[in-house]
């Protein structure tokens, strides 16, 4: 090895020890006698130390030839340093250099290699390499590697085996577009990147392998978003033989795991709430559990407190239905406003925001003060089971619509009250997800999960009837809001999923051209079987308490979806499209 040591691990039982570092120049200051030189490598700093009269004059001399990100080798004594510096490591200790050598100079970095950089997003990810030398953006890295590490090591000890499923595939519905790739051996034909290895990991169950995992690449065409990448990594995990409850179970063990492993955290229990109740209570298929708020009506199914007393808004409404930021009622005319417009705003588009104070010394104060009267306003707030001080803020419409802005309120008030600390976590399974939702401009039904997933046994018969009422055994784990992974107990009769193709719109042609191979498996002794996926980078970045799982990529693309160190996607030559029979429109020439 070039190096006797790395930049992390000289202490002052290194004293008088002669050692040999390697790494890159961080930072020198010369102060004329003395030069002192941050030296970096992945594992840390360590200063190295250079003066007048002891250092070699030819070693000094190369010392002040160096640049910012050289690549240096410093041969040297380990003294004790005279000013410590209890914020790393090796502090206590610096290296006396007796030879030196550059083992490549560098050209100035475009930007600052240090955690508080002044490079924007775009030079960072067009040099992402230096941008990977910054401690954060390693860290992440290293943290991502230890969740993968624990994840394999809890799936290995439960006898998941992981096998490797192809990547050059055919198309498989998870609702998202397809990456294709053309086949130059047989013109005109595409293979499909899968959006996740669903059949595989069906057909290694039919295989008998009994408990399959991968951390495995997936593909999808989508718009992206901050938190999206078109290649993105999940845990991808199946098992035969077994319910529901058994996959919740040993997730749930994994989860943990992860969060005790990773986080030294001891994550409290995972409650189970169903897809009816999360929208009735939060509005949202994947709630923040780290605050309650739930959501109170005073119109809905159950009751009605505000109708005919002359609110119109309230009268035609479907649904009445508010929070109660606890608290808050000192909010003055101006913040109530301000969440007015806000909650008004197109992203949002509510009508209006009524208020209810419920003041300190127990009298009731509401934006409709004109049509309750306080007897009445009384009874909402018994109904939110207020306490004096608190602040009721209440949506009307129609139903779905009214949840789904109230969701937004909710998380606004959960934010601004300080409820939402990144370093707490809920960790939430949403059970008994619909099988089926309508798509009104497509006029048809789509599979919520994907077409593999089972109806529930006491609602098969609903597959006749009501589709819209047909539960799944499908579930969803959320952490703080965020959905980080899903699945369901699969089909694996192939006369059920023929049926399920069809209420899909397939006709029976498209089914056995797009998935005989699936239901043909299920004629040769498919087990019952059922498992889940984890987003591993949305995993990562919860872990590392950022928003955006970008940070937590060694090579992320942008969000139009491009690499922009490499500069891909780009053009291929005309030779290379006439190999692949591809023609090329006129107007994209
Ligand atoms: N394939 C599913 C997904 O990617 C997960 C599963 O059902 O196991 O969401």
């Amino acid at each position: 090895m070039l190096r006797t040591h790395t930049c992390g691990e000289l202490s002052l039982g290194h004293v008088n020890q002669d050692v040999v570092l390697c790494g890159w120049v961080q930072r020198v200051r010369d102060k004329g006698g003395m030069i002192w030189l941050d030296l970096r490598d992945r594992y840390g700093i360590t200063q190295l130390l250079f003066e007048e009269g002891k250092t070699p004059a030819n070693v000094l001399e190369t010392a002040r030839s160096l640049g910012r990100e050289f690549v240096i080798s410093a041969k040297g004594a380990v003294i004790e340093r005279l000013a410590k510096n209890d914020k790393i490591a090796t502090g206590d200790i610096e290296i006396r250099v007796a030879e030196l050598t550059i083992l490549n100079p560098a050209k100035l970095p475009p930007f600052l290699i240090e955690d508080e950089t002044d490079g924007g997003d775009d030079i960072r990810m067009k040099y992402r390499y230096l941008d990977l030398r910054r401690n954060v953006v390693r860290k992440n890295l290293q943290l991502r590697h230890q969740v993968a590490r624990y994840t394999r090591a809890y799936l290995d000890n439960l006898n998941f085996i992981e096998v490797e499923t192809p990547v050059l595939i055919k198309s498989t519905p998870e609702g998202a577009r397809d990456f294709v790739v053309p086949s130059r051996m047989n013109p005109g034909e595409f293979y499909a990147l899968p959006q996740s290895p669903q059949t595989f990991k069906q057909l290694l169950m039919v295989a008998g392998f009994d408990r399959y995992y991968q951390i495995v690449k997936c593909f999808r065409d989508e718009d992206l978003r901050a938190d999206r990448q078109p290649e993105f990594t999940q845990i991808d995990c199946e098992m035969s033989f077994v319910t529901q409850e058994d996959v919740l179970n040993t997730f749930e063990g994994m989860i943990r795991e992860l969060f005790s492993k990773v986080k030294g955290i001891d994550l409290p229990e995972v409650p189970r709430v169903t897809y009816a109740d999360a929208m009735r209570l939060y509005g949202s298929d994947k709630p923040d559990t780290r605050f309650e708020m739930q959501f109170v009506e005073l119109k809905g199914d159950d009751r009605d407190l505000t109708s005919g007393k002359g609110f119109g808004v309230f009268d035609d409404a479907g649904l009445v239905v508010g929070i109660n930021a606890s608290g808050c009622a000192g909010y003055t005319r101006k913040q109530v406003d301000e969440l007015t417009d806000w909650i008004k705003r197109p992203q949002i588009g509510a009508k209006g925001l009524v208020y209810v104070r419920y003041n300190a010394d127990g009298s009731i104060k509401s934006s409709v003060d004109k049509f309750y009267s306080e007897e009445e306003l009384k009874k909402w707030v018994e109904a939110f089971d207020a306490k004096p001080g608190d602040l009721l803020l209440i949506l009307s419409g129609q139903g779905d619509k009214t949840r789904k802005q109230l969701n937004e309120l909710r998380l606004e008030i959960g934010s601004r009250l300080g409820l939402r600390n990144p370093d707490e976590y809920r960790a939430l399974w949403v059970i008994d997800f619909p099988l089926l939702e309508f798509g009104e401009e497509e006029n048809r039904w789509f599979a919520m999960h994907h077409p593999f997933t089972s109806p529930k046994p006491e609602d098969v018969d609903l597959l006749d009837k009501n589709l819209g009422q047909v539960r799944a055994n499908a579930y969803d784990m959320v952490i703080n809001g965020v959905e980080v992974g899903g699945g369901s107990v699969r089909i694996f009769e192939k006369e059920l999923q023929r049926k399920m193709f069809e209420i899909l719109g397939f006709s029976a042609e498209e089914a056995q051209e797009q998935f005989g191979f699936l239901m043909n498996a299920f004629e040769f002794g498919a087990p019952p079987h059922a498992g889940i996926a984890f987003g591993f980078d949305r995993l990562c970045s919860i872990f590392g308490g950022a928003d955006s799982i970008r940070d937590f990529i060694a090579f992320p693309k942008n969000n139009s979806g491009r690499d922009v160190m490499i500069d891909s996607p780009s053009a291929i030559s005309d030779a290379q499209l006439k190999e692949l029979a591809i023609k090329v429109a006129e107007t994209a020439q």
